[in-house]
């Protein structure tokens, strides 16, 4: 671990814990005595998203942050609710472990939770989320959450 200080390549860790989802380490120079901080993650394996279309691309936590976003735009949702939503997909995106992901997957996961949190949002993203040919699902779904009232 080179020192951003002076380039000096011995250091000792002086102090180290537990960060979120990963370690941080503090360090100390044994050539200039500066102090640095280094982070330690488990290198997440982020797989490609395929579309309806066939188009891949990469899973992209943002633009699922976006999505969701969207959908919730108007109801009364916590952000952290949609920031806990957003890592608990990632997550499961990620611990799948494979190499290309369908998008429906990736969207009925977030259905998933979108449901618990709100009907509207839900309603709201499967009506953007879902095929056409899938409206009559969507009609089953939102009679059910009329009946449930
Ligand atoms: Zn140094």
């Amino acid at each position: 671990m080179k020192c951003p200080h002076c380039g000096g390549r011995n250091s000792r860790v002086i102090d180290t814990r537990e960060a979120g989802d990963g370690i941080r380490r503090r360090r100390e120079c044994k050539d200039c005595n500066q102090r640095f901080t280094t982070y330690e993650r488990v290198a997440l394996f982020s797989p490609m998203v395929v579309k309806r279309d066939g188009r891949r691309e990469p899973f992209d936590r943002d633009k699922l942050m976006r999505g969701i976003q969207k959908a919730c735009a108007k109801r009364p949702i916590a952000i952290e609710d949609i920031e806990r939503l957003v890592s608990q997909v990632e997550h499961r995106v990620h611990s799948l472990g494979k190499a290309e992901v369908d998008s429906r997957v990736v969207g009925d996961m977030v259905m998933e939770g979108l449901r618990e949190l709100d009907d509207v949002a839900y309603i709201l993203f499967a009506s953007v989320y879902i095929p056409l040919a899938d409206l009559e699902s969507m009609r089953q779904e939102v009679d059910r959450l009329m009946e449930r009232r």
